[in-house]
């Protein structure tokens, strides 16, 4: 059968599990889509203002913002410091070793602009290397969904972030964590950390290290169990996602930050703006699964109408730079297939 591609977003029927209804044209995604309406929109702005107004000015940082400097997170933490001037943040940076000094710069700038403190969080870059090598070598480490979400790469970064912010916010007692994840990455944008979520998420996270060869011991990835005991059940952090309830339009973005003196970097990777493993990470999981790790991602900015579907599979078919690939893979010790 020749391949068919969603009428409305940009899945298609060679991506293992994807179906498309010949009736409809429409995948299985965007046949059950319901997206948030404004209304819906304007109620979780609202819940999440009373929350910031009810738990903001008590401890050292009202929020722990995840900050990659590339265009989401910068423009997330410039419209959150505008829409709440008043919250206290602290962002931070997870240096996993391959993020660019423009990444680097530009998170600072934003820092600067908005007015809230920078961290930048580094870890002893032979195991982070040593890490994502095993994390590319591996299949299966993650669940079948997480592997559409993410490449195997992509997650493990993404899960030591979470992590390690999870971890941040209990010692310092900070009431709220901000990602700037889009609609097509979030599907919650509140989410309550209860204390079993937040131990069950480290014992996952700890499984699928083990799934690839990678024993924390030391809990340098993981959230410290010590840490986990000391949480005060009636303090536990907020993980909160604004970026999925304001309008998104990537070109408007990229406007604003460079009006702001963000600087648009060099790197020819339409998927990452700030990751130089990214490219590597990308070619790694579609040799693997032949599922591309941006697919469900850009779907759902199509879907929700944030991207055109023109635009969406311009960017899905964009060719991963060969010399990031090839510097990554060689800081990484591999082989290049
Ligand atoms: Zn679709
Ligand atoms: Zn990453």
């Amino acid at each position: 059968m020749s391949k068919l591609i969603c009428k409305k977003c940009i899945l298609d029927s060679d991506i293992p599990g994807i179906t498309i209804n010949e009736e409809s044209g429409l995948c299985q995604f965007c046949e059950s889509y319901t997206p948030l309406s404004s209304e819906e929109k304007k109620k979780y702005l609202g819940i999440i203002e009373d929350l910031f107004t009810e738990h903001s000015g008590k401890g050292e940082y009202d929020a722990i913002f995840a900050l990659s400097g590339g265009k989401d997170s910068s423009y997330a933490l410039y419209k959150l410091k505008k829409e709440y001037p008043f919250l206290n943040i602290l962002a931070v940076q997870f240096d996993n070793a391959f993020i660019s000094d423009t990444a680097i710069a530009n998170a600072k700038k934003m820092c600067e602009i908005v007015g809230c403190d920078y961290f930048k969080l580094t870890m002893e870059e032979k195991r982070l290397c040593d890490t994502f090598r095993k994390a590319a070598e591996s299949t299966n480490a993650y669940s079948k969904f997480a592997r559409y979400r993410a490449s195997d790469i992509c997650n493990t970064c993404i899960s030591i972030i979470k992590q390690k912010l999870i971890e941040q916010a209990i010692i310092h007692k900070t009431p709220f964590i901000i990602f700037a994840f889009t609609s097509g990455q979030a599907p919650n944008p509140i989410i309550d950390l209860q204390v079993n979520f937040i131990k069950w998420s480290r014992n996952i996270f700890e499984k699928q290290l083990q799934n690839f060869g990678v024993e924390d011991k030391d809990e340098i990835f993981l959230i410290k169990n010590e840490i986990i005991k000391s949480i005060d059940k009636n303090t536990t952090p907020i993980m909160l996602h604004p970026l999925c309830l304001w309008d998104y339009n990537e070109d408007d973005i990229l406007k604003t930050l460079a009006d702001l003196g963000w600087i648009s970097p060099k790197i020819s990777d339409s998927n990452s703006t700030n990751c130089l493993l990214n490219s590597f990470a990308c070619h790694n999981h579609i040799k693997k699964y032949q599922i591309h790790p941006y697919a469900f991602d850009i779907a759902g900015l199509v879907r929700s109408g944030d991207m055109t579907q023109e635009e969406g599979l311009e960017k899905l078919n964009k060719e991963l730079s060969k010399p990031l690939m090839e510097v990554a893979a060689k800081k990484l010790n591999m082989e290049l297939e």
